[in-house]
């Protein structure tokens, strides 16, 4: 083991300057802007701690608030901003960049895996473009919960580990208080840092990326270019399979907001579904509904022609199309097998497919719950059927052929439930969080909140509330891309 896993670094932290060993034209180095006079802790969150082998006694160290809102540096890391470029809303974006995001370290886990610690909304960088470098509390938190919700269904995620109150008022279409998210990634590296490099004609670091990804997260793939592609194409298929089966939409899965890791990355205007609409758009910028729900699939897949795109100087064009023609069988055996442990198939038989399918209709015509609908189809017959309000009529006649078909299937009901979440983080769910710490500066709700969307598949008795769909004050509610 190379002296950089010895635990010396502040907080016992493990700290590795890696990303900086790409030549300077990959990022600005930077201390962070001093953001707010009076930064605050609001929340931390000890499972994304551990993912560092952050002892949570480190949330009181009279340095944790200094380092995680960037006035003080973690220790000798020097911090950068990175460059990337990317397609918004399928146009040529041309250079973005981390406008108000900042990496401050880099930290070994004990299993050797290195994570990037990173402030979002720490100031302004040479990438801001228009932007104040600002992060405003409603979104922050919104991206702390989210995260996590998502980490905790099993699906692979950037993660939170706390949020810093700023004390600093931004300006948005009204004042709102600013606040600094501390969040954890195996890697940021986007789709956009290699469309970067390839549409400015620069091929060598192209290749240099490329060998920088594979040599730090794909060693399998070394020498391998054709491959590793293939297999960012796999992670891209299984990630969109895992969001259609929880009913995650992202809201902008722009080429910039896509990891090179295949994780959930940057939460902006996204929404779990509550009523089941294929056609749910939870950004209302998104006027063409580009990145509604049901195209996730076929964008990521656009995506990845992006990527294919700025990947062609690297790897040979027969190459690239056979790895991006592997996507849609990818996706559709991962959403099917998602698909059939929801609803608690084990045996594949005939009709399965179609059983599934005419659910979904049935779903879709009711406006039943997307997340209950799911979690209480073991229930008795007339609370889940309730779910399908006045739309039931089909309803009866689907549960009579799903409950033949489950026969000699066995008691399937432990596992439904631990792949049917109770709790995911509806918009009402985290609304109420933010206005608790917005209007009365309390955490409570977002504290309990988080235990819940952290264990999901838990009952967490005397917790029901947090699990109903919205009332219908909530419904509607609609988030944009101003954060
Ligand atoms: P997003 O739509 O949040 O993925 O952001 C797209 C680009 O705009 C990224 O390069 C961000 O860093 C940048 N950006 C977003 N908000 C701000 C802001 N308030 N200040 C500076 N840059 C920003
Ligand atoms: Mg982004």
């Amino acid at each position: 083991m190379s002296e950089t896993h010895s635990r010396t670094a502040p907080f016992g932290l493990a700290l590795e300057n890696h990303y900086a060993r790409l030549p300077g034209e990959f990022y600005t180095r930077m201390p962070a802007e001093k953001v707010g006079n009076h930064p605050v802790l609001l929340h931390a969150n000890p499972k994304a701690g551990a993912l560092i082998g952050l002892d949570p006694k480190a949330f009181a160290d009279p340095d944790f608030v200094p380092v995680f809102c960037g006035h003080k540096p973690l220790g000798d890391f020097s911090p950068l901003a990175m460059v990337y470029s990317g397609h918004q809303f399928g146009a040529w974006a041309g250079q973005l960049g981390d406008g108000r995001a900042l990496l401050i370290g880099q930290a070994r886990d004990m299993a050797g895996q290195l994570w990037d610690v990173q402030l979002k909304g720490a100031g302004l960088t040479p990438y801001s473009r228009f932007g104040d470098g600002r992060a405003v509390m409603r979104s922050t938190i919104r991206e702390y919960l989210g995260s996590e919700a998502i980490g905790a269904l099993g699906i692979a995620t950037s993660r939170a580990l706390c949020i810093i109150s700023t004390g600093e008022t931004v300006m948005r279409e009204q004042p709102e208080p600013g606040a600094i998210l501390t969040r954890l990634a195996k890697s940021h590296i986007r789709f956009g840092h290699f469309e970067h490099f390839h549409h400015r004609g620069k091929h060598e670091q192209v290749r240099l990326l490329a060998d920088h990804v594979i040599g730090e997260y794909f060693p399998e793939f070394i020498g391998d270019h054709a491959g590793w592609f293939g297999e960012v194409v796999r992670r891209t298929a299984e990630l969109m399979a895992a969001w259609q089966a929880a009913g995650f939409a992202h809201g902008v899965m722009n080429t910039d907001n896509m990891s090179i890791l295949g994780l959930t990355l940057d939460y902006g205007p996204y929404g779990f579904l509550d009523a089941y609409d294929p056609d749910f758009i939870c950004n209302h910028t998104d006027e063409g509904g580009r990145y509604s729900f049901s195209n996730q699939p076929g964008i990521g897949q656009w995506n990845l022609r992006a990527l294919a795109l700025a990947l062609s100087s690297l790897i040979d064009s027969d190459r690239l199309v056979e790895q991006l023609n592997a996507y849609e069988s990818i996706f559709v055996t991962r959403f099917r097998a998602l698909m059939r442990a929801k609803v608690g198939l084990v045996s594949d038989r005939e009709g399965d497919d179609d059983l599934i399918r005419s659910l979904l209709v049935l779903m879709a015509k009711a406006r039943a719950d997307y997340t209950l609908t799911f979690r209480q189809l073991p229930q008795a017959a007339e609370s889940w059927l309730a779910l399908f309000g006045e739309a039931r009529s089909e309803a009866p006649a689907w549960l009579a052929r799903y409950r033949a078909r489950m026969d000699g299937e066995g008691g399937r009901t432990a596992a439904m439930n631990a792949v049917n979440p109770k709790y995911v983080l509806r918009n009402w769910v985290a609304e109420t969080a933010i206005r608790a710490v917005e209007d009365r500066g309390d955490a409570g709700p977002l504290d309990r909140v988080l235990r819940l969307v952290q264990s999901p598949y838990a009952e967490h008795a005397g917790d029901d509330a947090w699990a109903l769909p919205p009332a219908p004050e909530y419904c509607g509610l609609s988030v944009s891309c101003s954060s």
